[in-house]
């Protein structure tokens, strides 16, 4: 099934502010909260899409890859590895807090967690790591193998903290609920307050005996190769994410996801522009003048190009499916050639007569049509 546009889901304009979108989130949480439409399938899914639309145009990072990329640069439509995946009820309703100020569990008589278990679910923190590329990786996309440092579940206590054959006492505070929930006054009458148990943070649950290989935390720090999978037609700046792939969660839980940050090496003879590639062509006089053939680097090795005769400086050939593909897989950018002419810098004395005397032959003044031709790319490139 294809996505909606995000705006679109929220009802807001490209140019909405974060205040506007938060507002019309809020808007539509409310409308299709599953407590208030208890057994509708249709609602459920438009809660779960403007929640999904939120959690992207709420986040500056994620929104400027929206608007740029569409859904493919916000959720993993690279293939290759990159999973994105919806959101669970879990993550929805731990939105909840900034959206509705506080926890509130009764927002309008209905409780954002319902029946469920409001037990708070811990994530890993997400991991950041930068992987310079080549154009030529680029090029084909590449597996790159790195090596981090990260939070990874201890193996003694299978990352519950506690210590193997012991267990664990319900929090007295919460009794297992993970939440404290208090009844407060508001001009709008009482309003119930939900807050993460302090006691427990949340767990519901308290480790009597700690595991002593991870001192209680469930985590390690630990070296681990990651295998990477980077997709061709990647570009500078871009941040790939694989989720699950980042630190492990304190006392069990959901793994953070591994968000890579793409950097991208510069190439001795080849710029970049989108998916072109632009290969700036020092040719030599005669051959400007006469034609012939000219050897072009390109990402992977040489191209040949003919020369016509007479070739101006300034002309631009294009090598088509030389460039770069696109990211999006919607086709290859081309290879651009700018021809530029190399005048000697120095001479002998028979070279000087000979040019003396080319010079002043009709045919070395420009024509009239060449300056017009060379004049009106000026204009173009100043409109
Ligand atoms: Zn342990
Ligand atoms: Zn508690």
């Amino acid at each position: 099934m294809s996505k909606r546009d995000y705006y679109e889901v929220l009802e807001v304009a490209k140019t909405a502010t974060v205040e506007e979108i938060k507002k019309a989130y809020r808007k539509k949480a409310i409308q299709y909260h599953p407590d208030k439409n208890p057994g509708d399938k249709e609602a459920e899914e438009k809660f779960k899409e403007a929640a999904e639309a939120y959690e992207v145009l709420s986040d500056p990072d994620k929104r400027s890859r929206y608007d740029q990329f569409g859904h493919q640069g916000v959720n993993g439509g690279f293939g290759g590895g990159f999973g994105g995946g919806g959101m669970s009820m879990e993550d929805i309703f731990s939105h909840f807090g900034d959206i509705f100020g506080g926890s509130f569990g009764g927002f309008g008589g209905f409780s954002s967690g319902g029946n469920r278990s409001r037990r708070r679910t811990n994530r890993g923190s997400d991991l950041r790591v930068k992987v310079k590329l080549t154009l030529k990786e680029i090029a084909t996309g590449v597996e790159k193998k790195i090596k981090v440092k990260k939070y990874v579940s201890c193996k003694a206590c299978n990352g519950t903290g506690a210590e193997k054959g012991t267990s664990y006492t319900t929090c007295s505070t919460c009794n297992g609920s993970g939440v404290v929930t208090r009844v407060q006054q508001t001009i709008l009458g009482a309003m119930q307050s939900t807050t993460t148990c302090p006691t427990c943070g949340g767990e519901g649950r308290i480790i009597t005996k700690k595991c002593p290989e991870c001192n209680g935390e469930g985590v390690r720090l630990e070296e681990e190769v990651i295998t990477l999978n980077i997709p061709a037609g990647v570009a500078d700046g871009m941040q790939l994410s694989m989720s699950g792939k980042g630190n492990a969660a304190r006392h069990g839980g959901v793994n953070g996801d591994l968000l890579i940050l793409v950097e991208e090496e510069p190439h001795p003879e080849l710029l970049r522009d989108e998916n072109d590639l632009i290969y700036n062509l020092l040719l030599n006089f005669s051959t400007a003048a006469l034609g012939g053939t000219v050897e072009v680097p390109t990402i992977d090795g040489k191209a040949k190009v003919k020369i016509d005769a007479g070739t101006q400086p300034g002309k631009v050939l294009r090598l088509r499916g030389k460039g770069l593909p696109s990211v999006n897989r919607y086709g290859v950018g081309d290879l651009l050639v700018n021809v530029s002419v190399y005048v000697p810098e120095s001479l002998n004395t028979e070279e000087k007569r000979t040019i003396e005397k080319l010079g002043s032959s009709k045919n070395f003044a420009p024509t009239q049509s060449v300056k017009e031709k060379i004049f009106s790319k000026l204009r173009h490139m100043f409109d």
